[in-house]
């Protein structure tokens, strides 16, 4: 579909993740109507369409990884796993119509905001032009493969792949398989892989602290029942809700909630490990919350098979037959799998976004992002980012911070249609009051304590993490303040 170049959309979103659908949702529901959704791949589903390896679930409970308005009543398991959750992206684009309003195969290169027009305007790398009010940036955090470049890694001559791009072509049955990383997606492909490879090496550079998951399948009559009583799906939503809120105080640094973090992911250890050399080995050095807290059962049971073995010998190179750890030793393999991660920092997807006089995105954070409630940014004026900086959790569901910022974008884009000649730009001195608050709370957090993690940039700043509780952050976003943002006398006199 060629659009007609000089429409102006009320709204462009860009990506069709669980961050742009449910931002196109929000709108069809306030009555916004003329809006548009680029994606940049062949369907929606963001990470639930990328990462399709062996095992790939949601770590989070179903019931609260879901929007309030269209709960996922349907769904057979409390971790779902990525196909069921993929599905119910689609039925939500179809409950909402977005299909109508969807461009697949859209990479959206530049985006540049128009001072006289007050307005932006979209282009992509197939050479289309979109003009827009408003932009919405839901482009997602983790979607950028990270491989390490280890010294020789292009002279091995099996297979190497990166977990988000899973190889389904290549049978591991019987392969001798080696798994760089241990952490989140690990944790679900290795126990699936351990059961077909004829050895399976994983490497392991920190150990990371993780609790039982105690999955539940829901039975026929119980999905029958919130069928007809959606009510009840409510209520157990609320109260895995309110017990992951509870969980924050864990995230605290030096509490006694968090020392019982440490507890429980000892406990689960010590219940599935009984080798005290392999137990060691599985044992953090860092504080609980440091990184991401991970939930597994089938993981450590993995880790104990005969066929499985656990490395923490630093990788020193890739050879063309496996990989040398610092030690000497020569691994051999048939199979490289990279589960090392993603460039969590790239706020800006792939897209150069140019503000007001000029200014990138990437001039103006350098490798500190920052936004006013992690949605606007000063000098880029009607530019909402949906899961932007310090938006990220560790205790709860990222859907439910997803939510309010979809709301709170949805207030932004309604006031811009009613107030033409107007465009919303926070002010630099609330959002720096902002950041200074933030960081402040962030620094009496885990987050901000000694660990390699995805949650900080090389200065040790948080820049990922939201610093405190979901009611907390849908508070402080309920609604749109107008005297956050720069008067029009004020945005003319800059
Ligand atoms: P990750 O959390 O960034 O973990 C990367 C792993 O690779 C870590 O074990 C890391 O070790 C290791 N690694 C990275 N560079 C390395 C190097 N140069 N040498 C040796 N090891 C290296 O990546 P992920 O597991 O793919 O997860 C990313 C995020 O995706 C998660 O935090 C989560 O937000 C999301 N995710 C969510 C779910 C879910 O169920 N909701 C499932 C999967 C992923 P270090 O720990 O030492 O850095």
């Amino acid at each position: 579909m060629t659009s007609p170049s000089d429409h102006i959309y009320s709204a462009i979103i860009i990506g069709a993740g669980f961050g742009g659908l449910g931002q196109g949702a929000q709108f069809v529901r306030d009555g916004v109507d003329d809006f548009l959704i680029l994606e940049r791949g062949n369907d929606v589903g963001g990470v639930w369409r990328e990462n399709t390896y062996p095992g790939a679930a949601c770590d989070t409970q179903a019931v609260i990884y879901c929007f309030s308005y269209f709960l996922n009543l349907k769904v057979s398991r409390m971790f779902a796993g990525q196909e069921e959750l993929q599905g119910y992206l689609h039925a939500l684009s179809e409950e909402f119509g977005l299909n109508e309003r969807l461009l697949l195969n859209q990479n959206v290169t530049e985006a540049t905001w128009d001072e006289e027009q007050l307005i932006w305007a979209v282009r992509t790398a197939g050479g289309e032009r979109f003009l827009t009010r408003s932009l919405v940036a839901a482009w997602g955090q983790l979607n950028e493969p990270n491989v390490p470049a280890f010294p020789g890694s292009d002279s091995f001559q099996g297979i190497a792949f990166h977990s988000a791009n899973w190889r389904h072509d290549v049978d591991l049955v019987g392969k001798r398989v080696a798994s760089i990383g241990s952490a989140a997606t690990a944790v679900q492909y290795v126990p699936e892989v351990a059961k077909v490879a004829s050895e399976l090496t994983v490497f392991q550079r920190s150990a990371n602290y993780i609790l039982p998951r105690d999955q539940i399948i829901f039975s026929e009559e119980e999905t029958e029942r919130f069928l007809a009583d959606p009510d009840s799906y409510r209520e157990l939503r609320q109260s895995i809700h309110e017990l992951r809120e509870a969980g924050f105080e864990r995230t605290r640094a030096h509490t006694a909630a968090n020392q019982e973090g440490v507890e429980l992911a000892r406990q689960h250890r010590e219940a599935q490990i009984t080798d005290p050399e392999l137990r060691a080995k599985l044992t953090p050095d860092y504080d609980y919350g440091c990184k991401r807290i991970l939930r597994s059962d089938e993981f450590y049971p993995a880790l104990t098979r005969d066929n499985v073995e656990l490395v923490t010998e630093r990788i020193a190179e890739v050879t063309p037959t496996g990989i040398r750890t610092a030690d000497g030793a020569e691994h051999e393999f048939d199979v490289i799998i990279y589960a090392t991660g993603f460039k969590s920092h790239a706020f800006h997807g792939s897209t150069r976004v140019t503000g007001r006089g000029g200014i990138s995105l990437d001039q103006r954070w350098g490798n500190a992002p920052e936004a006013y409630l992690g949605i606007t940014v000063d000098n880029f004026p009607n530019l909402f980012l949906v899961y932007g900086p310090n938006t990220n959790l560790n205790h709860n569901s990222v859907v439910s911070m997803l939510e309010p910022q979809h709301r709170y974008i949805s207030q932004a884009v309604r006031y811009l249609a009613d107030h033409n000649s107007t465009a919303l730009e926070v002010g630099r001195e609330v959002l720096e009051q902002f950041t200074t608050y933030l960081q402040e709370e962030l620094s009496k957090s885990a987050f901000s304590s000694d660990c390699s993690s995805w949650y900080k940039n090389e200065d040790g700043r948080v820049i990922n993490n939201w610093s405190g509780t979901v009611e907390e952050y849908r508070s402080k976003t309920h609604d749109l303040r107008l005297e956050d943002y720069l008067q029009p006398a004020e945005q003319g006199a800059r």
